[in-house]
């Protein structure tokens, strides 16, 4: 079986939804022909022009990377800073760049739960749940076409909450309308006013998934004219969003705590502020810059909060309440290029997949 690049862009799609990354984000195909066949896959957390010599090497075209190299729009390509010489030799080398990034960020089975599954978490939730990116339909069905309307809408991915799917509430009554002299009614007659006993179909869904859901909507439905209303929601999706919370399943006194989240992370150094003198139970994390996140962490009743990319007085907001951790950025999400080939070794098992062995880590320690 051999893939193209877009379908295993579509399905790295399906995993962390392109909708999920921040506005400032740039998870996207940042080059690459999507129609070229895919000969191998490197995983990386960084694109550099050294993971491009290695993607060449190993006999591979397509890398894929958490961070985007490319945020900013471009306008010269002469190699002038290492953005430019990487997209370029990547361009020479017929070498496609796919960045996965905050949207991978925000799901529940993404950097935070590889984070979580290397320290021992369980139980594990998302910290800031997103807002706004849920939509309620509400679909007017005769009832004899009630099950293959609902099995449209849920098969279209309508209808999950949480654990549970093929969530719907349905409700009866009557539907009238009056056919015009054109139109072409699946019940009823022109110029007649009928009354016909319909079924209320109420599912949630998410949000980028409102154009799949309203064509299968519409080619379930027998009548020419659907009726039906959308209603964006406020509440949160909880699978979707920044951060994580997760606790152990024993407790573990602070020292020794930082000692097991040093061998786990393979960290050289923990940046922490002081001990708070409480066992540590629960945990949150947010893999890479996390700090925005304090507040969250401290209401979760976390008694430690591991990031990176903490500043001097960002460090004094712990206010021994809670201890704040950095493990550095790029230790923080190091694992994320692991997460990386599990994901694609779930359904691309005959392409050669690597992740780098190259530390693109700019920072080294002394
Ligand atoms: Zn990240
Ligand atoms: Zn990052």
């Amino acid at each position: 079986m051999v893939y193209t690049i877009r379908e295993v862009v579509s399905f790295l799609d399906s995993i962390a939804p392109p909708a999920y990354q921040e506005s400032y984000d740039n998870a996207q195909l940042i080059t690459g022909d999507p129609n070229a066949k895919v000969n191998g896959i490197l995983c990386s957390l960084d694109a550099t022009e050294a993971v491009v010599d290695e993607a060449i090497s190993l006999g591979c075209n397509l890398i894929v990377a958490h961070h985007p190299f490319v945020f900013k729009g471009l306008k010269s390509f002469t190699g002038k800073n290492y953005v430019e010489r990487t997209l370029i030799k990547a361009i020479k080398n017929d070498i496609a760049i796919f960045a996965i990034h905050t949207n991978l960020d925000h799901v529940a089975h993404g950097v935070n739960k590889k984070i979580a599954d290397k320290i021992g978490l369980t139980k594990t939730k998302i910290l800031s749940p997103k807002k706004g990116i849920l939509n309620k339909l509400s679909a007017f069905v005769p009832s004899a076409a009630m099950e293959q309307v609902m099995t449209a809408l849920f098969d279209a991915g309508a209808g999950k909450i949480g654990e549970y799917s093929g969530c719907s509430f349905i409700s009866e009554g009557s539907g009238t309308f009056i056919p015009s002299e054109n139109a072409n009614p699946t019940i009823g007659r022109k110029n007649n006013p009928e009354k016909v006993s319909e079924i209320k179909i109420e599912v949630m869904f998410p949000s980028h998934l409102e154009r799949q859901i309203i064509k299968a909507l519409k080619k379930a439905h027998p009548y020419e004219e659907v009726a039906y209303y959308i209603h964006q929601l406020e509440n949160e999706n909880q699978e979707v969003g920044a951060g994580m919370v997760g606790e152990l399943s024993n407790a573990l006194d602070e020292k020794d705590f930082l000692a097991h989240l040093k061998s786990r992370m393979n960290l050289q150094v923990i940046k922490h502020t002081s001990l708070i003198n409480k066992p540590i139970k629960k945990v949150a994390i947010c893999g890479g810059s996390g700090i925005f996140l304090l507040n969250a962490a401290k209401k979760s009743g976390a008694e430690i909060f591991i990031t990176s990319d903490v500043k001097y007085h960002e460090f004094f907001d712990a206010d021994n309440q809670i201890v704040i951790c950095d493990i550095g950025h790029y230790e923080s999400e190091i694992f994320t290029k692991e997460l990386l080939l599990e994901l694609l070794s779930q359904k691309f098992t005959n392409i050669a997949l690597y992740f780098t062995k190259i530390v693109t880590n700019p920072i080294t320690y002394l």
